[in-house]
């Protein structure tokens, strides 16, 4: 390939990147990644990274499988491409829809394909509405999320999402979705304790229902650990009363388990995690970890039978189960199966990275470290005890350490002034040692540079 300079010369003049400042793209240009093994990514340099976030929250399985490449030859030559509409179906779909009924929990036992998480969800606001009108109740159809939740990118998942400066963008939001707080005690706790906080931020859903009318609301929607958020692990008293609220009040849950899924928390869902049971899950990202695009709306019986016998549901992508992207999926759950990964994060490198992650706690810069499974998160604060932010814009410290982490050839992302990391699966003791070395490392040169800066406050 040519030289890196060319390369992102033509980068900048030709390519949108998704959620990047352009100027800023032009000025500095991207790192440019070439190729990845196992935890690993090489640059255009052939510098070597320790990839701590997955890629994007996706590559579980780890990078560079023969068996995932020779998943997607084989199905490319022996049928790449059929549309499963009007009584059509083959292979591939049909496996992955049994296995992933076989894998979910309850009753949710049937897919809608999708492409991605984005139009996943966006196939769940039609379909918990769809289902509600079916149901006879079509004024049924506010959907709740919550604030700072990420949810997509198409109008839809923005709209559902709640993110400053995106949910409000372009027109956004679509009309009947509203919000309600999270259970992020670290900011928003005040002198709460945790549990405290965490059952108040879940009557908060009750008390919008109640403002709207039950027969307004047709379903809540929330990652069981908010992901894209910052890793904002909920007290454990917020999942239990919000599943009590939604069955007292027929609101239909639906759990985005985009990050969550196939192995992240620890359990193969994040629902689980939790003990909670949704009508309907979202998952992308690790069902093929990241090899290929492919998203899933994984849902109960009863809205799946309601739909289905309503007959009317007129709603499909091109690729809404593409055979070679659920014989690629296919192969990546036999190996997160037969690699026992998902319990790697329960019992093997799990704890040991749990205990290295939370003893960052002790550094001057960091104000909570918390993990669940293979996704942890830092605050980063100039006052520990009164867990204050910084007096510089949001952002500004937390962008200067993921400088410094990369720099360090460590992939941690920031969201605010909050660091987060959820490596990939295959994850082993001696990458956790390289992981909080270099952590360790970035920490210290952003606590000198921000104190040389005059930042420190
Ligand atoms: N939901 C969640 C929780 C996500 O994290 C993401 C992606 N970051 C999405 C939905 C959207 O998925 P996609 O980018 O595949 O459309």
């Amino acid at each position: 390939f040519p030289p890196t300079a060319e390369l992102q010369a033509l980068d900048a003049a030709h390519h949108m990147h998704p959620f990047t400042d352009g100027a800023e793209l032009a000025a500095k240009g991207a790192r440019i990644i070439t190729r990845a093994k196992g935890v690993t990514l090489t640059d255009s340099e052939g510098e070597e990274i320790l990839d701590a976030m997955a890629g994007l929250w996706c590559v579980n399985i780890g990078y560079g499988r023969d068996s995932m490449a020779e998943a997607a030859a084989r199905q490319m030559r022996e049928l790449p491409y059929y549309n499963t509409f009007f009584q059509t179906s083959h292979v591939p779909a049909i496996e992955l829809a049994r296995k992933l009924a076989e894998i979910a929990p309850g009753d949710l036992n049937h897919v809608f394909y999708a492409s991605g998480g984005s139009d996943a969800n966006d196939t769940n606001v039609r379909l918990v509405r769809h289902y509600w009108a079916a149901k006879g109740k079509p004024e049924k159809k506010v959907i709740i999320s919550r604030k700072n939740a990420y949810h997509g990118s198409t109008m839809a998942g923005a709209s559902l999402g709640g993110m400053t400066g995106m949910h409000a963008q372009g027109g956004l939001p679509i009309p009947d979705i509203v919000h309600i707080g999270q259970p992020h005690w670290y900011a928003e706790g005040g002198d709460m304790t945790p549990e405290e906080f965490g059952r108040a931020r879940a009557r908060e859903l009750k008390a919008k229902i109640e403002e709207l009318g039950e027969d307004k609301v047709a379903a809540f929607i929330a990652e069981p650990i908010q992901g894209a958020g910052g890793v904002i692990i909920p007290p454990d008293s917020y999942w239990p009363e919000i599943q009590r609220i939604c069955d007292a009040h027929a609101i239909l849950l639906i759990a985005d388990e985009v990050i969550c899924g196939f192995g992240r928390t620890g359990q193969m869902f994040g629902s689980q995690s939790y003990d909670i049971c949704p009508d309907i899950m979202t998952v992308a990202k690790g069902l093929s970890s990241g090899y290929i695009p492919i998203g899933a709306s994984i849902v109960c019986d009863e809205v799946a039978n309601t739909v289905a016998e309503a007959g009317d549901f007129n709603h499909g992508y091109t690729y809404s189960g593409h055979p070679v992207a659920c014989a690629v999926a296919l192969e990546n759950l036999r190996i997160l199966e037969d690699e026992k990964l998902v319990e790697n994060v329960a019992s093997g490198t799990g704890p040991y990275l749990a205990e290295k992650w939370r003893q960052l706690a002790e550094h001057p810069l960091v104000g909570e470290a918390v993990i669940r499974g293979f996704m942890g998160s830092l605050a980063l604060t100039p006052d520990k005890a009164a867990r204050a932010p910084f007096a510089a814009e949001t952002g500004t410290i937390g962008l200067i350490a993921r400088g410094h982490c990369f720099e360090n050839n460590l992939v941690m992302r920031h969201v605010g002034d909050r660091m987060i990391i959820a490596p990939p699966l295959i994850l082993t003791k001696s990458d956790v040692d390289v992981l909080i070395e270099r952590a360790v490392r970035a920490l210290d040169l952003t606590l000198a540079r921000i104190k040389d800066e005059g930042l420190y406050r």
